[in-house]
Protein backbone atom coordinates (compact mmCIF):
# COMPACT_ATOMS: atom_id res chain seq x y z
CA UNK A 1 0.00 0.00 0.00
CA UNK A 2 1.55 3.25 -0.67
CA UNK A 3 1.45 6.33 0.94
CA UNK A 4 -1.42 8.07 0.11
CA UNK A 5 -3.68 4.69 0.44
CA UNK A 6 -2.16 4.77 3.97
CA UNK A 7 -3.24 8.60 4.72
CA UNK A 8 -6.85 7.85 2.88
CA UNK A 9 -7.83 5.55 5.30
CA UNK A 10 -6.86 7.52 8.28
CA UNK A 11 -8.50 10.27 6.78
CA UNK A 12 -11.69 8.21 5.98
CA UNK A 13 -11.99 7.09 9.34
CA UNK A 14 -11.95 10.98 10.81
CA UNK A 15 -14.13 11.81 8.48
CA UNK A 16 -16.94 9.81 10.30
CA UNK A 17 -18.18 11.68 13.50
CA UNK A 18 -18.26 8.85 15.81
CA UNK A 19 -18.38 11.23 18.99
CA UNK A 20 -19.24 8.15 21.38
CA UNK A 21 -21.88 7.33 19.31
CA UNK A 22 -21.88 5.97 15.53
CA UNK A 23 -19.21 3.89 15.86
CA UNK A 24 -20.75 1.32 13.51
CA UNK A 25 -19.88 3.60 10.49
CA UNK A 26 -16.38 3.06 11.32
CA UNK A 27 -16.77 -0.66 12.09
CA UNK A 28 -18.43 -0.98 8.51
CA UNK A 29 -15.75 1.27 6.54
CA UNK A 30 -12.80 -1.01 8.27
CA UNK A 31 -14.69 -4.28 6.99
CA UNK A 32 -15.34 -3.29 3.70
CA UNK A 33 -11.70 -1.94 3.61
CA UNK A 34 -10.64 -5.54 5.21
CA UNK A 35 -12.72 -7.10 3.04
CA UNK A 36 -11.33 -6.03 -0.55
CA UNK A 37 -7.80 -7.84 0.67
CA UNK A 38 -9.70 -11.03 1.75
CA UNK A 39 -10.21 -10.71 5.26
CA UNK A 40 -13.11 -11.61 7.03
CA UNK A 41 -14.25 -9.34 10.06
CA UNK A 42 -17.42 -9.34 11.89
CA UNK A 43 -19.38 -6.13 12.67
CA UNK A 44 -20.50 -6.87 16.82
CA UNK A 45 -24.16 -4.69 17.20
CA UNK A 46 -23.99 -3.53 20.49
CA UNK A 47 -27.11 -0.95 20.13
CA UNK A 48 -28.43 1.18 17.32
CA UNK A 49 -25.45 2.52 15.27
CA UNK A 50 -23.60 1.55 17.49
CA UNK A 51 -21.11 -1.49 16.83
CA UNK A 52 -16.95 -2.82 17.75
CA UNK A 53 -15.36 -5.34 14.91
CA UNK A 54 -13.76 -8.36 15.27
CA UNK A 55 -11.01 -9.42 12.31
CA UNK A 56 -8.42 -11.76 12.43
CA UNK A 57 -5.13 -13.44 10.05
CA UNK A 58 -3.84 -16.83 10.77
CA UNK A 59 -5.09 -20.13 13.34
CA UNK A 60 -4.16 -21.11 16.39
CA UNK A 61 -2.09 -20.12 19.32
CA UNK A 62 -0.36 -17.67 20.40
CA UNK A 63 -2.93 -15.37 20.00
CA UNK A 64 -1.51 -12.02 19.66
CA UNK A 65 -4.65 -8.95 19.73
CA UNK A 66 -4.28 -5.53 18.73
CA UNK A 67 -7.05 -3.07 20.25
CA UNK A 68 -7.94 0.59 19.64
CA UNK A 69 -11.24 2.28 19.81
CA UNK A 70 -13.83 3.78 17.35
CA UNK A 71 -15.03 6.81 19.07
CA UNK A 72 -14.01 10.03 19.65
CA UNK A 73 -14.30 12.97 22.26
CA UNK A 74 -15.96 16.06 20.88
CA UNK A 75 -14.64 19.01 18.86
CA UNK A 76 -15.08 21.77 20.50
CA UNK A 77 -12.80 24.64 21.21
CA UNK A 78 -10.73 26.22 19.05
CA UNK A 79 -10.23 24.46 15.51
CA UNK A 80 -7.92 25.85 13.00
CA UNK A 81 -8.75 23.71 10.52
CA UNK A 82 -12.19 21.51 10.07
CA UNK A 83 -11.59 18.66 12.91
CA UNK A 84 -13.39 15.78 10.46
CA UNK A 85 -11.78 16.61 7.55
CA UNK A 86 -7.97 15.15 7.79
CA UNK A 87 -5.97 18.07 6.58
CA UNK A 88 -1.61 18.10 6.53
CA UNK A 89 0.76 20.98 7.58
CA UNK A 90 4.01 20.95 7.86
CA UNK A 91 4.51 16.85 8.48
CA UNK A 92 1.31 16.97 10.75
CA UNK A 93 -2.16 15.28 10.15
CA UNK A 94 -4.88 16.91 12.02
CA UNK A 95 -8.25 15.85 12.81
CA UNK A 96 -10.74 15.22 15.51
CA UNK A 97 -9.14 11.66 16.27
CA UNK A 98 -5.79 11.54 14.13
CA UNK A 99 -4.22 11.06 17.56
CA UNK A 100 -6.65 9.83 19.73
CA UNK A 101 -7.20 6.68 18.14
CA UNK A 102 -7.98 7.09 14.81
CA UNK A 103 -4.11 6.85 13.41
CA UNK A 104 -3.51 3.79 16.13
CA UNK A 105 -6.61 1.78 14.76
CA UNK A 106 -5.56 2.38 11.18
CA UNK A 107 -2.10 1.88 11.77
CA UNK A 108 -3.02 -2.07 12.68
CA UNK A 109 -5.88 -2.20 10.28
CA UNK A 110 -3.38 -1.72 7.28
CA UNK A 111 -0.35 -4.03 8.98
CA UNK A 112 -2.76 -6.71 8.94
CA UNK A 113 -3.46 -5.86 5.54
CA UNK A 114 0.45 -5.83 4.43
CA UNK A 115 1.20 -8.82 6.25
CA UNK A 116 -1.27 -10.93 4.17
CA UNK A 117 -0.12 -9.27 1.13
CA UNK A 118 3.17 -10.12 1.48
CA UNK A 119 2.68 -13.69 2.11
CA UNK A 120 5.95 -13.54 4.62
CA UNK A 121 4.82 -16.45 7.56
CA UNK A 122 4.13 -15.94 11.11
CA UNK A 123 2.93 -18.17 13.90
CA UNK A 124 -0.72 -18.64 15.49
CA UNK A 125 -3.14 -15.77 14.81
CA UNK A 126 -3.54 -12.25 14.41
CA UNK A 127 -6.91 -10.49 15.65
CA UNK A 128 -8.02 -6.81 15.79
CA UNK A 129 -10.75 -6.01 18.49
CA UNK A 130 -11.81 -2.43 17.27
CA UNK A 131 -14.09 -1.01 20.11
CA UNK A 132 -16.74 1.16 20.46
CA UNK A 133 -17.67 3.39 23.59
CA UNK A 134 -13.91 3.65 24.86
CA UNK A 135 -14.47 7.45 26.15
CA UNK A 136 -17.38 6.72 28.32
CA UNK A 137 -18.01 3.36 29.82
CA UNK A 138 -15.29 1.68 27.53
CA UNK A 139 -18.81 -0.45 26.94
CA UNK A 140 -17.36 -2.56 23.24
CA UNK A 141 -14.22 -3.83 25.06
CA UNK A 142 -16.93 -5.44 27.99
CA UNK A 143 -19.19 -6.87 25.49
CA UNK A 144 -16.21 -8.36 23.22
CA UNK A 145 -14.68 -9.32 26.53
CA UNK A 146 -18.28 -11.36 27.58
CA UNK A 147 -18.39 -13.03 24.36
CA UNK A 148 -15.06 -14.71 24.67
CA UNK A 149 -12.62 -12.76 22.37
CA UNK A 150 -10.38 -12.55 25.03
CA UNK A 151 -10.12 -16.25 26.10
CA UNK A 152 -7.75 -17.76 24.12
CA UNK A 153 -5.32 -14.09 23.80
CA UNK A 154 -1.90 -14.63 25.08
CA UNK A 155 -0.87 -11.18 24.29
CA UNK A 156 -2.68 -7.67 23.83
CA UNK A 157 -1.50 -4.70 22.22
CA UNK A 158 -3.26 -1.41 22.33
CA UNK A 159 -2.92 1.57 20.29
CA UNK A 160 -3.64 4.24 22.66
CA UNK A 161 -1.05 7.23 21.67
CA UNK A 162 1.74 7.24 23.45
CA UNK A 163 4.36 7.97 20.82
CA UNK A 164 7.67 5.96 21.13
CA UNK A 165 7.22 5.24 24.71
CA UNK A 166 5.08 2.34 26.11
CA UNK A 167 3.17 2.48 28.75
CA UNK A 168 3.18 -1.15 30.84
CA UNK A 169 0.28 -0.13 33.46
CA UNK A 170 -2.06 2.57 34.63
CA UNK A 171 -4.61 3.52 37.08
CA UNK A 172 -8.02 2.36 37.80
CA UNK A 173 -10.99 4.63 37.63
CA UNK A 174 -14.29 4.61 39.63
CA UNK A 175 -17.22 6.76 39.42
CA UNK A 176 -19.99 6.52 41.58
CA UNK A 177 -23.63 8.76 42.19
CA UNK A 178 -24.07 9.12 45.96
CA UNK A 179 -27.43 9.91 46.56
CA UNK A 180 -29.82 11.13 49.55
CA UNK A 181 -33.31 11.06 50.29
CA UNK A 182 -35.31 13.15 52.95
CA UNK A 183 -38.41 11.82 54.53
CA UNK A 184 -41.38 13.93 53.42
CA UNK A 185 -42.37 15.54 56.78
CA UNK A 186 -46.47 15.67 58.03
CA UNK A 187 -47.35 19.61 57.73
CA UNK A 188 -48.38 19.40 61.79
CA UNK A 189 -44.96 17.67 62.62
CA UNK A 190 -42.52 19.92 61.33
CA UNK A 191 -39.88 18.39 63.84
CA UNK A 192 -40.36 15.68 61.07
CA UNK A 193 -38.81 17.68 58.64
CA UNK A 194 -35.73 15.33 57.02
CA UNK A 195 -33.08 17.62 55.43
CA UNK A 196 -31.40 15.27 51.87
CA UNK A 197 -28.87 17.69 51.82
CA UNK A 198 -27.91 17.96 55.47
CA UNK A 199 -27.86 14.38 55.54
CA UNK A 200 -25.65 13.84 52.39
CA UNK A 201 -23.67 16.61 54.24
CA UNK A 202 -23.05 14.41 56.42
CA UNK A 203 -22.63 10.96 54.79
CA UNK A 204 -19.92 13.11 52.58
CA UNK A 205 -17.87 14.69 55.86
CA UNK A 206 -17.53 11.00 56.74
CA UNK A 207 -16.34 9.51 53.63
CA UNK A 208 -13.95 12.95 53.63
CA UNK A 209 -12.60 11.72 56.60
CA UNK A 210 -11.36 8.14 55.20
CA UNK A 211 -10.62 8.76 51.51
CA UNK A 212 -10.08 12.51 50.76
CA UNK A 213 -6.93 12.99 52.24
CA UNK A 214 -5.20 9.63 51.54
CA UNK A 215 -1.63 10.41 50.49
CA UNK A 216 -0.55 6.99 49.09
CA UNK A 217 1.49 7.14 45.56
CA UNK A 218 1.94 4.00 43.28
CA UNK A 219 5.63 3.52 42.02
CA UNK A 220 4.44 3.07 38.80
CA UNK A 221 1.07 4.93 38.01
CA UNK A 222 1.27 7.38 41.23
CA UNK A 223 -0.88 9.38 42.99
CA UNK A 224 -4.21 8.00 44.22
CA UNK A 225 -6.37 10.54 43.75
CA UNK A 226 -10.65 11.15 44.79
CA UNK A 227 -12.57 14.25 43.78
CA UNK A 228 -16.36 14.91 44.38
CA UNK A 229 -17.10 16.18 41.14
CA UNK A 230 -21.27 17.23 40.85
CA UNK A 231 -23.74 18.47 43.87
CA UNK A 232 -27.25 18.30 43.29
CA UNK A 233 -29.85 19.14 45.51
CA UNK A 234 -32.32 21.77 46.91
CA UNK A 235 -34.81 24.17 44.95
CA UNK A 236 -34.91 27.28 46.43
CA UNK A 237 -33.62 29.19 49.89
CA UNK A 238 -36.43 28.42 52.07
CA UNK A 239 -37.43 25.25 51.18
CA UNK A 240 -36.09 22.09 52.68
CA UNK A 241 -34.35 19.84 49.79
CA UNK A 242 -36.65 16.32 49.42
CA UNK A 243 -33.42 14.72 47.58
CA UNK A 244 -29.28 15.47 47.01
CA UNK A 245 -27.22 13.86 44.50
CA UNK A 246 -23.42 13.92 44.74
CA UNK A 247 -21.04 12.35 42.08
CA UNK A 248 -17.30 11.02 42.71
CA UNK A 249 -14.50 10.31 40.82
CA UNK A 250 -11.44 8.40 41.51
CA UNK A 251 -7.97 7.76 40.07
CA UNK A 252 -7.13 4.17 42.06
CA UNK A 253 -3.92 2.38 42.69
CA UNK A 254 -2.93 -0.76 43.71
CA UNK A 255 -2.65 -0.22 47.39
CA UNK A 256 -5.78 1.80 47.22
CA UNK A 257 -8.06 0.48 45.13
CA UNK A 258 -12.22 0.55 43.49
CA UNK A 259 -12.95 -2.43 46.31
CA UNK A 260 -11.31 -0.20 48.94
CA UNK A 261 -13.10 3.19 48.00
CA UNK A 262 -16.19 1.05 47.37
CA UNK A 263 -16.59 -0.66 51.18
CA UNK A 264 -15.54 2.89 52.88
CA UNK A 265 -18.37 4.47 50.97
CA UNK A 266 -20.78 1.45 51.99
CA UNK A 267 -19.38 1.21 55.50
CA UNK A 268 -20.11 5.46 55.75
CA UNK A 269 -23.69 4.74 54.37
CA UNK A 270 -24.26 1.72 56.84
CA UNK A 271 -23.07 3.40 59.81
CA UNK A 272 -25.30 6.20 59.61
CA UNK A 273 -28.64 4.41 58.57
CA UNK A 274 -27.50 2.41 61.77
CA UNK A 275 -27.34 5.58 63.90
CA UNK A 276 -30.76 7.24 62.72
CA UNK A 277 -33.75 5.93 60.67
CA UNK A 278 -33.65 9.57 59.35
CA UNK A 279 -30.89 8.77 56.99
CA UNK A 280 -31.77 7.58 53.27
CA UNK A 281 -29.01 7.18 51.80
CA UNK A 282 -27.70 5.23 48.64
CA UNK A 283 -24.78 4.76 46.32
CA UNK A 284 -24.85 3.63 42.14
CA UNK A 285 -21.44 2.61 40.72
CA UNK A 286 -21.26 4.30 37.34
CA UNK A 287 -18.34 3.11 36.01
CA UNK A 288 -16.00 0.86 38.18
CA UNK A 289 -12.61 0.07 36.08
CA UNK A 290 -9.50 -1.79 38.20
CA UNK A 291 -5.84 -0.51 37.72
CA UNK A 292 -3.85 -2.15 35.66
CA UNK A 293 -0.52 -3.97 36.70
CA UNK A 294 1.74 -4.71 34.31
CA UNK A 295 4.64 -6.57 33.88
CA UNK A 296 7.58 -4.40 32.30
CA UNK A 297 10.10 -7.45 31.51
CA UNK A 298 7.32 -8.83 29.44
CA UNK A 299 8.16 -10.18 25.96
CA UNK A 300 5.77 -8.14 24.10
CA UNK A 301 7.00 -4.97 25.63
CA UNK A 302 10.54 -6.13 24.61
CA UNK A 303 9.76 -6.59 20.68
CA UNK A 304 7.86 -3.10 21.10
CA UNK A 305 10.77 -1.61 22.02
CA UNK A 306 13.22 -3.39 19.98
CA UNK A 307 11.38 -2.71 16.82
CA UNK A 308 10.54 0.57 17.86
CA UNK A 309 14.14 2.02 18.02
CA UNK A 310 14.68 -0.28 14.90
CA UNK A 311 12.10 1.82 13.07
CA UNK A 312 11.97 4.96 14.63
CA UNK A 313 15.77 5.18 15.40
CA UNK A 314 15.00 6.30 18.90
CA UNK A 315 15.39 4.56 22.68
CA UNK A 316 11.96 3.51 23.53
CA UNK A 317 10.98 4.57 27.45
CA UNK A 318 8.40 2.82 29.54
CA UNK A 319 6.29 4.40 32.11
CA UNK A 320 3.00 3.99 33.74
CA UNK A 321 0.01 6.25 32.68
CA UNK A 322 -2.47 8.01 34.97
CA UNK A 323 -5.19 7.36 32.92
CA UNK A 324 -7.58 4.49 31.99
CA UNK A 325 -8.12 1.97 29.09
CA UNK A 326 -9.75 -0.59 27.04
CA UNK A 327 -6.85 -2.49 29.45
CA UNK A 328 -9.39 -2.36 32.34
CA UNK A 329 -12.02 -4.33 30.68
CA UNK A 330 -9.90 -6.67 28.55
CA UNK A 331 -8.03 -7.68 31.32
CA UNK A 332 -10.00 -8.48 34.35
CA UNK A 333 -9.61 -12.02 34.22
CA UNK A 334 -5.54 -12.00 33.25
CA UNK A 335 -3.25 -12.45 35.77
CA UNK A 336 -0.63 -9.16 36.29
CA UNK A 337 1.73 -10.84 34.27
CA UNK A 338 -0.16 -11.11 31.31
CA UNK A 339 2.00 -9.72 28.51
CA UNK A 340 0.48 -6.04 27.43
CA UNK A 341 1.57 -2.82 26.32
CA UNK A 342 0.06 0.34 25.23
CA UNK A 343 1.74 1.66 22.51
CA UNK A 344 0.38 4.05 19.92
CA UNK A 345 1.22 6.68 17.60
CA UNK A 346 0.34 10.34 18.90
CA UNK A 347 0.94 13.06 21.35
CA UNK A 348 -0.37 15.23 24.25
CA UNK A 349 -2.71 17.06 21.73
CA UNK A 350 -5.14 14.29 22.47
CA UNK A 351 -8.70 15.56 23.10
CA UNK A 352 -7.61 19.13 22.49
CA UNK A 353 -8.48 21.11 19.73
CA UNK A 354 -5.95 21.05 16.75
CA UNK A 355 -5.32 17.41 17.57
CA UNK A 356 -2.96 15.98 15.41
CA UNK A 357 -0.52 12.83 14.77
CA UNK A 358 3.00 12.94 13.05
CA UNK A 359 2.41 11.62 9.80
CA UNK A 360 6.09 10.30 9.71
CA UNK A 361 5.08 8.67 13.40
CA UNK A 362 1.96 7.33 12.18
CA UNK A 363 3.69 5.49 9.22
CA UNK A 364 6.38 4.23 11.01
CA UNK A 365 3.75 2.71 13.53
CA UNK A 366 2.69 0.87 10.83
CA UNK A 367 6.32 -0.77 9.72
CA UNK A 368 6.29 -1.38 13.78
CA UNK A 369 3.34 -3.32 14.67
CA UNK A 370 4.14 -4.87 11.08
CA UNK A 371 7.27 -6.43 12.61
CA UNK A 372 6.01 -7.44 16.36
CA UNK A 373 3.19 -9.45 13.93
CA UNK A 374 5.70 -11.05 12.40
CA UNK A 375 7.82 -12.13 15.67
CA UNK A 376 4.55 -13.49 17.11
ZN1 LIG B 1 -8.10 6.89 23.41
Amino acid sequence: MNEQEKIKLLADLVAIRSVNDNEEAVAEHLAAFLGKYGIESEVVQYAPHRASLVAEIGTGHPVLAFSGHEDVVDAVGDWETDPFKLTEKDGKLYGRGACDMKSGVAAMVIAMVELKQSKVPFNGTIRLLITLGEEVGEFGAEQLTHQGQMKDVDALVIGEPTGYKICYAHKGSLDIKLSSKGKIAHSSMPELVNNALQNMLDLLTLINQQVGHVDITDPETGKFLFNFTVMNGGTQVNSIPGTTTVELNSRTIDDFNNEKVIKIIEGAIAKLEKSDPKYQLSMDILMNLPPVDGDKNNVLIKLGQKFGKEVAGQDVTLFGGSYTTDAAKFLADKPNDFPMMIFGPGNKTLHSSNEYVDKDMYLDFIEIYKKIMQAN
